[in-house]
């Protein structure tokens, strides 16, 4: 007997499923791409519960039949190719015929649609398995998809997800990305109710871009134009001194698909070498556009990776492109600097630049109110690359693990001694004789009773913020001060979100915040005693480690509180005085917790004075 069948199609389509449907975001990526597909120019979405609850997408493309609506979630039925040769000249998003049968093999799926003007139309419906109802129902011309309870049946699929945060993030990056390459195509979204983007048709690319990117964003890129033969490359690239983290603002398109591109991002890299940093990147949106045969689309079931036929051309004109719009753009800011005092950032030497932001520190006053930057809302985030590299230095995941018992063994001695050396301080107080010294200018020393306890000024400053913080939140007992000059920021709509998710708390820290209109926000008021605001420079960094998702604690107020003080502490490289040195180890000290900084890495260490009388053998 064959022990060899053909799998049924219900199973099939749950393999395929597989493939296709990742999580909700992939959901609205091939429901966005059959209704642009469908000829649609206004798009609807909406979810709730991060997706998982409902996904709908709704679009006023040219619509199905009847016959269509109840063929469309079968298997690999497209009314997009018919034959192998066809798999050579697409110009749709899809082709595979898959998505349908995917999405609605792993959900509560719905499809209305009516190709008609008079409003009738057709409704499928469809439980995991099969049809369900099938039934005339009344609708617009264009299709509405309604996805419910995903995953319902699939739940090891359900555990792979991320928080709803993560989920929500990667559905409106899924839509950003259209949009992005859409320009003059219309897009709402809808999320638990809540209006998150509406762009009406662009009247240029740029503009669509810039509501996308952010207007401060936008002032710190520059456009990008090339050609060779039938490929043309266009989009915008950020000046070198504005670069990000990671990739997540880079955007690639091949023929308006969104695309990892191996050849793409390499070329990208390489036409910032030596002009960034290491492990920083350009900002990027670049839309390739070449014949539908230079480029091989099958290669990948979500559609997320292309093959192009000829990789070395590409490569070389998109660098190319990449590097004349930089240069272009550094000798027309040559020839209007007047400013006698140049902005680091401004250095034309490349390799400076570099060596910038590898010391990483600003010069902030930490207990004195410094020198005031002229800086404008616009310029000011052309110096957070500085921020960027320093914390991305300093909060490197630790290489040795908490559970290494080498380790625990190790610093059970120093950290007993430490702890006497701090309980021996709170005590008494520090005498007027105390020696402090400033080592690395970031390090402090001071000589205490029967030994040395070091400070890493940056770790303690943090520490002293966040329980500061912490308290203030829990209290309620925000302490603002107004400025004087309100300032506007312009957020990207990730940021936006960030803000929106977070105002209570960030009000309770004593910011004074309002939305604005579109996606700015307007600032009347800071934390009293903060002295590195820099013209809002600091909310933008703390907005960047919500989106990034890379803060440390368990609650969203905890996790704001240790943004805060990463990003207001005194950072490493800054000279402090004596009186400085001094109040930072007495409010360190005056902690609860004055061993660690909020990421877990130590604050102090002590040197007994035992210690190195053996280092000399004097015992
Ligand atoms: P594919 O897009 O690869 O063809 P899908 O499973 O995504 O496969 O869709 C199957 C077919 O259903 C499409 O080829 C198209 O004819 C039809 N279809 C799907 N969504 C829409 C829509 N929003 N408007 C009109 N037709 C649609
Ligand atoms: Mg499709």
């Amino acid at each position: 007997m064959a022990i060899i069948h053909v799998l049924s199609d219900e199973v099939t389509r749950r393999i395929a499923a597989g493939e296709v449907v990742e999580r909700p975001a992939s959901v609205v990526k091939e429901l966005l791409e059959n209704a642009i597909d469908a000829g649609a120019r206004r798009l609807f979405v909406r979810t709730t519960g991060a997706g998982e609850e409902l996904i709908e997408v709704r679009d006023d493309g040219k619509g199905m039949s009847r016959e269509d609506v109840e063929l469309a979630p079968r298997n690999f039925s497209t009314s997009k190719i018919s034959s192998a040769d066809d798999l050579l000249r697409i110009t749709t998003y899809g082709f595979r015929g898959e998505a349908l049968a995917s999405i609605s093999a792993v959900s509560r799926f719905e499809l209305v649609s009516s190709e008609r003007s008079d409003g009738e139309g057709w409704k499928v419906s469809i439980d995991g398995k099969s049809i369900v109802t099938s039934e005339p129902a009344s609708h617009e011309r264009g299709t509405t998809v309604r996805v419910r309870e995903l995953f319902f049946n699939t739940p090891a699929r359900k555990r792979f997800l991320k928080s709803p945060l993560t989920e929500r993030k990667r559905i409106l990056e899924t839509i950003l990305s259209f949009a992005l390459i859409l320009p003059d195509v219309e897009f709402h979204y809808v999320d638990d109710n809540r209006h998150v983007l509406d762009f009406l048709p662009a009247p240029s690319w740029r503009e669509r871009v810039a509501s996308v990117l952010g207007g401060t964003t936008m002032h710190h890129v520059v456009p990008l134009e090339g050609e060779a033969g039938a490929l043309k490359v266009r989009g915008f690239v950020s000046l070198p001194a504005y670069t990000r983290t990671n990739r997540m603002q880079q955007y690639l398109f091949v023929n308006r698909r969104a695309v990892r591109e191996r050849t793409l991002l390499g070329a990208l890299q390489d036409a910032y070498r030596n002009v960034i940093p290491f492990k920083r990147f350009p900002v990027a949106v670049i839309a390739l556009d070449m014949p539908p045969d230079a480029v091989d689309v099958n290669v990948h079931p979500s559609k997320m990776e292309v093959r192009v036929r000829d990789e070395r051309m590409l490569f070389n004109v998109v660098r190319r492109a990449i590097k004349q719009s930089l240069s272009a753009e550094s000798e027309s800011t040559l020839s209007v600097t007047v400013d006698p005092k140049p902005r680091r950032e401004d250095a034309t030497d490349p390799a400076g630049r570099a060596g910038v932001a590898s010391t990483g520190s600003e010069a902030h006053d930490l207990f004195g109110a410094g020198p005031r930057e002229n800086a404008n809302v616009i310029s000011l985030q052309e110096r957070i690359k500085d921020a960027y590299s320093e914390y991305v230095l300093r909060h490197q995941p630790p290489e040795r693990s908490p559970f290494n018992p080498q380790l625990s063994l190790k610093t059970t001695e120093p950290m007993e001694k430490t702890r006497e050396a701090v309980e021996e301080w709170r005590r008494r107080g520090l005498g007027d004789d105390a020696l402090f010294w400033q080592f690395n200018a970031a390090y402090i020393f001071v000589q205490v009773r029967g030994g040395i306890v070091v400070v890493d000024q940056h770790a303690a400053h943090e520490r002293i913020i966040f329980d500061t913080a912490r308290k203030q939140i829990a209290e309620q007992s925000p302490v603002s001060q107004q400025i004087l000059f309100r300032i506007r920021l312009d957020l990207s709509l990730a940021e936006l979100e960030a803000f929106r998710g977070s105002r209570e708390v960030f009000e309770k820290l004593g910011f004074d915040l309002e939305p604005f209109g579109g996606k700015s926000i307007l600032v009347r008021g800071y934390p009293q005693g903060l002295r590195n605001w820099d013209e809002g420079k600091l909310l933008l960094q703390i907005f960047d480690d919500i989106v990034q998702d890379r803060l440390p604690g368990d609650t969203v107020a905890d996790r704001i509180a240790a943004s805060f003080a990463c990003r207001s502490a005194v950072k490493a490289g800054k000279k402090l005085n004596l009186e400085e040195m001094r109040m930072l180890a007495d409010q360190l000290f005056s902690t609860e917790n004055p061993y660690s900084c909020p990421h877990g890495r130590p604050t102090i260490h002590r040197i007994s004075l035992d210690e190195v009388e053996r280092w000399f053998h004097r015992r």
